[in-house]
């Protein structure tokens, strides 16, 4: 009983490294396939584990929110990546308020409610409720760029600085839809 319970607190482990599948297990532990399975049948009924096509991981593993960006692929650096809560339950990211702003009409009716960043604070803020600077002349990630504001009046100032229109949500999605179509060039990792 207590080696068992010592195996699949290991199988945890080795799953937390990456996925394995019940054979691996089996010659890893010294033991049969039939072993292996018992205590994968446990752990899955505990919720701790899963199995897709014969390949094992661990199931909070998928909660994960992936680290690249649903429309450039890029790698995201958190600094000013947005959030989309699905309805579906997922999460995903793009890496800059540019392809937040794209993604509103590729995910369309799957999104629950998006979290941008405000540029000065950092703050999560509800999307509805941002201010964005579209076009600017600077462009910390993907161009053209897009910043979102909390705070209209800091967006105003920026886009004097920096140039840019100064949009609510909507009109900002349809702007940086504008300024693709008219050529801009856009850097995509694929
Ligand atoms: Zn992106
Ligand atoms: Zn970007």
């Amino acid at each position: 009983m207590k080696r068992e319970k010592e195996r699949r607190k290991k199988i945890l482990e080795l799953l937390r490294e990456g996925e394995k599948t019940p054979k691996e297990l089996a010659s890893y532990f010294g033991v049969s396939l039939m072993t292996i399975y018992r205590d994968i049948k446990e752990l899955e009924r505990e919720g701790l584990i899963e199995k897709e096509h014969g390949i094992l991981r661990l199931k909070e593993k998928k909660e994960v929110v992936p680290k690249d960006c649903i429309v450039c692929h890029k790698e995201i650096d958190g600094r000013f990546n947005v959030i989309f809560f699905l309805k579906d339950g997922k999460k995903v990211q793009t890496c800059c308020p540019h392809c937040g702003l794209m993604a509103f009409k590729t995910q369309g009716d799957n999104i629950e409610a998006v979290l941008m960043k405000d540029f000065i604070s950092c703050n999560p803020i509800n999307a509805n409720a941002c201010w964005y600077v579209v076009g600017a002349s600077i462009s910390p990630c993907c161009a053209p760029s897009a910043f979102a504001f909390v705070d209209k009046e800091v967006a105003e100032k920026f886009a004097k600085g920096f140039g840019g229109k100064v949009l609510p949500l909507k009109e900002a999605i349809e702007e940086i839809y504008k300024l693709m179509s008219m050529g801009t060039k856009v850097e995509f990792n694929l």
